[in-house]
Order: structure tokens, then C-alpha cells, then sequence
């Protein structure tokens, strides 16, 4: 998935979701240990790509694995290190490299997106929680306000500017998703990216000054026209692309017309629950969302019959 402008897109060409939530078993932390184990699991990040065992020729279908600390210590890799805290009694670190950081014999550097079926779910979700951790690192070197230098600030994950007293958080960007039903119909809406026939529920960011609930209201009338309900909360699920939170919801049709008024939708239609077009990933929140609407419709029409 990604954002076009303010709007949620599920480009889910070549790649698709997966569940990358805090797994089970994971109990955060910022303080990085004294002394960190050797065995400690190592989220090594170059240029937004993180550090996984093979080569890039070879080992198609071996499950690439994760460096340990004392790994890459051996390896030589250097960088800003941010603990994440421990997986059942894991230790785990985000480790930013620099650009120029060398590309170890047997060890390559991928794209989170191509690990989403390599990497168990737990570590997936722990990539991306790293590379939100990595990159927020990478673009708050400095003040923004004033410019000097900043530091981490102990006792948070946080980092504040010495001059100015000014602390930046990690940044996290939410929005919502929803998918309108009318009776037994859901609203669903392909957007001019979207990989060809593929309808998915609307979606985009929230704007400063909304509640979500606000959001759902002014992404559904402001793409297709159309009135709602009050919005009904299904389920949330971070995206580490670059650090957003989706936050989606049903939402019962109210009134109007499908009107077009947004650029980045080509198409939106009523669908039966049983006539559906093509559709996300089965593991994107999306699918979920639309996949668990579509059996409340047929159970409903089910008890009704
Ligand atoms: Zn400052």
C-alpha cells in the first residue's frame, strides 16, 4: 500500500499486506542494554532497505534470517543503535548504517515490502516497527526548529534539541479506511492505480483538527459522494510505509449518489456480497475488513431468508 497526495492507495501490485501488528511475546523498550547479548537480533537498515542473510543471486526460496549482534559486529556494521525491546527474552535493536555501509559477503540489503512472505509474521512486524524507528532517527538529526544537532533523550524514545529544549517524538501518521454498506451492498471503489480490476473500500489520511470519525465522513463524501452513518470500528493495523496507523470502519450508507469528485478514484459501485470484483490480498487489513463485512451481509440475509 501507499499514499498518493493525502490518500490511501492499496497498490498491492506485486506485494501485499501481511499482519504487522506487535506480536505476541513482545514487550517494548528504549533504554539499549549496557551490554548487549550476542545474540540479540539486529534490524540493520542502509537506505530504507534492511540487512538479511543470502545473496542476491542465489538462495530464491531459502528463508533469508536476521544478523545477530555479535554477527554484525563481526561484519563491521556501524550505526545509530535504537533498542526495541525484547521478543519473548530477545533482545532487539534497530541499527541505522550509513548510505555507503558495505553489503557483506552472504548478506544483502531488501526491500521491506519483498520480505513480506520471507520473514515470519513476528519479525515482519518488528521490521517495520525498526525501520519507523530508523527513519524517524535518520530525519531528526537536527532541530527543526533551530537547527543544532539533536540528542536522544533519556528515559524516552524521544529526541531533543540541546539549544532549544525542543523533543521530537516518532512520528506516526494515522488514517482510516472504510467500507460503506447499503443494506446488502458494499460500496467499494478502484482507484486509477490500482492494478487493473482490483475495487477496494475508501480510504485516506486524517487532517489536522479531524477526529477519525470526522475523516471517514470527509473521505466518503469527498470521493464519492455519498452520506453515512456514524462510523463503526473493525480494526486498526500499522503500515510501516512510511509510518502510518490504519485505522478502518464499516459504515451504513445515509443518503446520495455516487459523484466522482476525486481524482484518484476511476471507478465506484455497489457490490452483492456474492458478486465481488477483484480484491486486495486476503492478508491487507482491507481485504479483512471487506471479507468480514461480506459474511455479516450473507448471515444476515441468511436469518432473514
Ligand atoms: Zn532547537
Amino acid at each position: 500500500m501507499s499514499f498518493v497526495g493525502r490518500h490511501w492507495v492499496p497498490a498491492f501490485a506485486g506485494t501485499t499486506g501481511a499482519r504487522v501488528k506487535t506480536p505476541r511475546g513482545f514487550v517494548t523498550g528504549h533504554a539499549l542494554p549496557a551490554v548487549v547479548p550476542a545474540s540479540a537480533l539486529v534490524f540493520a537498515f542502509r537506505d530504507g532497505k534492511l540487512l538479511v542473510s543470502g545473496s542476491r543471486d542465489r538462495d530464491e526460496g531459502t528463508p533469508p534470517r536476521l544478523p545477530t549482534w555479535g554477527e554484525a559486529a563481526a561484519l563491521g556494521l556501524d550505526g545509530a543503535a535504537h533498542f526495541l525491546g525484547q521478543l519473548d527474552i530477545c533482545d532487539c535493536v534497530a541499527l541505522r548504517l550509513p548510505n555507503d555501509a558495505p553489503e557483506p559477503a552472504g548478506w544483502r540489503y531488501a526491500g521491506l515490502r519483498s520480505l513480506f512472505f520471507a520473514l515470519s509474521e513476528p519479525l515482519l512486524a518488528l521490521a517495520g516497527r525498526a525501520s519507523q524507528i530508523v527513519e524517524w532517527d535518520r530525519t531528526h538529526r537536527y532541530c527543526g526548529a533551530c537547527a543544532t544537532p539533536t540528542r536522544d533523550k533519556p528515559g524516552e524514545r524521544a529526541k531533543e534539541c540541546p539549544a532549544c529544549g525542543l523533543v521530537a517524538y516518532p512520528r506516526v501518521s494515522p488514517a482510516m479506511m472504510v467500507l460503506v454498506t447499503r443494506g446488502r451492498e458494499m460500496l467499494l471503489a478502484r482507484a486509477h492505480r490500482f492494478p487493473q480490476a482490483m475495487f477496494s473500500a475508501l480510504a485516506g489520511f486524517v487532517e489536522p483538527g479531524e477526529s477519525i470519525e470526522d475523516c471517514v465522513h470527509r473521505e466518503v463524501r469527498e470521493e464519492v459522494g455519498v452520506e453515512i452513518g456514524e462510523p463503526v470500528y473493525f480494526d486498526s493495523q500499522p503500515w510501516p510505509f512510511p509510518h502510518s496507523l490504519m485505522i478502518a470502519y464499516t459504515a451504513e450508507y445515509a443518503g446520495g449518489d455516487i459523484r466522482l469528485e476525486d481524482a484518484e478514484i476511476a471507478e465506484a459501485r455497489w457490490f452483492m456480497p456474492d458478486a465481488l470484483p477483484d480484491l486486495p490480498s486476503p492478508v491487507s487489513i482491507a481485504r479483512r475488513l471487506i471479507d468480514a463485512t461480506a459474511a455479516r451481509l450473507r448471515d444476515d440475509d441468511r436469518r432473514s431468508a
